[in-house]
C-alpha cells in the first residue's frame, strides 16, 4: 500500500507563464501563490507539479486582478487524473499498435520505473481511447475534402492478445493511415462489430470503396451486413505472415540457438580482453570485434519477410571472413573457437531456404 512517505523523494517541478510583462501596462508580473500543485506520473517518473499563478505588480494597472498561469502545466495531465498524457498515449500505443498483452505492458512500465496495477493499466487504455474519439473528428474534418473526393478504403484490424478475453479493433483509412475507430469489444460477434466499428463509419457520410481485413469470419459477416455490395479483400500481409508462419518459426529458433551458443563463448573471451594489458595493440581491435559480435546478436526479425536468424548467419559470416583476413596479416591470435556454433547453423540453413 502507498503511504506518505512515499511522496518524500518525488522531484519537484514548477511551472511560470511563457510571458514576464503584463500585456495590459508592461510591467513585470509578480508571482501571486500556487495556483494547483499535484502528484503526475510521466514517462519521465512520478513527478510534483506546481502551477505558479502571476500578476501585474501595477496595483493601478486595469488588469491588475488578471492572473497568468503556465498553458504548458495544465497541457500535462487531464483534470482530475494524476497520469499525465505521455503515459496513456504510450500504453494506447504498446496495446492497439503493438498487440501487447497486459502483463507485457505492465512489465515495460516497470521498466520505466513505473510500477502500475493491471487495473490501472485498464483504465488507461480507457482513456486513451477517450482521448482518441476526442480528437478523431478533427482529423478527419481536416481531411474531409479528400474523402469527399476519394472515398473511404477502410482497413479492420481485430487483435485478441490475451487469448479468450476482449477483443481489440482499429479500423483506419488505409489510403491516408489515420485511426478512424479504436474500440476495445467484449466479443467478436458480428452484430458487435457492426453495430460499434462499421455503423459509426457509415454515418461519417463517405463513400465506402473497399474493406480490407483478415479472412475472420465474423468481420466478413458483419461487412456483408453494414455495407452490402461493398468489395472485401483478404489483407496481403496477414496472408503473407500466416504463409510465412513456418519459415519465421524456424528461422526465429536457428537465431535463438546461434544467440546462446556465441553469447556463451563470448562471455569468458570478453573477460579475457578486459584483463589483458591495456598497451597491447591488438586489443582495441578485438574489442571491436567483440562490439560488432554483440551488435549483430541484437538483430530483431519482422515477419513475413526479415528473417533475423538469417540476418545474424550473415554478419557471423562476414566477422568471420575479416578476423581470418586480420589473421593472415598476423597480430591477431585466433578466434576460431568463437565461431564454431556458427557450424551447427550451417545444417539449419538449406533446410531453412528448401
Ligand atoms: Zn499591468
Amino acid at each position: 500500500m502507498r503511504t506518505a512517505k512515499d511522496n518524500a523523494n518525488v522531484p519537484k517541478r514548477y511551472y511560470r507563464p511563457t510571458i514576464t510583462m503584463c500585456p495590459r501596462c508592461g510591467a513585470p508580473l509578480r508571482w501571486r501563490w500556487t495556483q494547483w500543485d499535484k502528484y503526475v506520473v510521466t514517462l519521465e517518473g512520478r513527478l510534483h507539479i506546481f502551477s505558479l499563478a502571476y500578476s501585474c505588480s501595477r496595483s493601478r494597472c486595469s488588469g491588475a486582478r488578471v492572473l497568468y498561469c503556465s498553458v504548458e502545466a495544465e497541457q500535462l495531465s487531464p483534470k482530475g487524473s494524476s497520469f499525465g498524457f505521455d503515459v496513456m498515449v504510450q500504453v494506447g500505443r504498446w496495446r492497439f499498435w503493438d498487440h501487447r498483452t497486459l502483463d507485457e505492458i505492465a512489465a515495460l512500465l516497470t521498466a520505466l520505473r513505473l510500477p502500475v496495477s493491471r487495473r490501472q493499466i485498464l483504465y488507461l487504455i480507457d482513456d486513451f481511447l477517450a482521448l482518441l474519439r476526442a480528437a478523431q473528428p478533427v482529423k478527419i474534418e481536416a481531411q474531409r475534402n479528400y474523402f469527399q473526393r476519394h472515398g473511404l478504403v477502410l482497413s479492420l484490424d481485430g487483435m485478441e492478445p490475451e487469448q479468450g478475453n476482449e477483443m481489440l479493433f482499429i479500423v483506419r483509412e488505409a489510403n491516408l493511415d489515420l485511426t478512424l475507430v479504436a474500440a476495445t469489444l467484449y466479443s467478436s460477434r458480428a452484430d458487435l462489430i457492426s453495430r460499434q466499428l462499421l455503423e459509426p463509419i457509415k454515418d461519417l457520410g463517405f463513400r465506402i470503396r473497399a474493406v480490407v481485413s483478415d479472412a475472420d469470419k465474423n468481420i466478413r459477416r458483419a461487412v456483408e451486413a453494414s455495407l452490402p455490395g461493398c468489395p472485401h479483400q483478404a489483407c496481403q500481409v496477414h496472408c503473407l505472415c500466416d504463409a510465412g508462419k513456418l519459415t519465421f518459426e524456424a528461422d526465429r529458433a536457428m537465431k535463438t540457438d546461434l544467440r546462446r551458443d556465441i553469447r556463451a563463448k563470448l562471455r569468458p573471451l570478453s573477460r579475457q580482453l578486459s584483463q589483458s594489458s591495456q598497451a597491447d595493440p591488438v586489443l582495441g581491435v578485438l574489442v571491436d570485434y567483440g562490439e560488432a559480435l554483440r551488435d549483430a546478436l541484437r538483430a530483431d526479425g519482422l515477419s513475413p519477410f526479415e528473417l533475423a536468424g538469417l540476418q545474424l548467419y550473415d554478419s557471423l559470416r562476414h566477422l568471420e571472413t575479416s578476423l581470418h583476413r586480420c589473421e593472415k596479416k598476423g597480430g591477431i591470435p585466433s578466434c576460431l573457437p568463437c565461431w564454431t556454433s556458427r557450424l551447427s547453423a550451417n545444417a539449419m540453413r538449406p533446410r531453412l531456404l528448401n
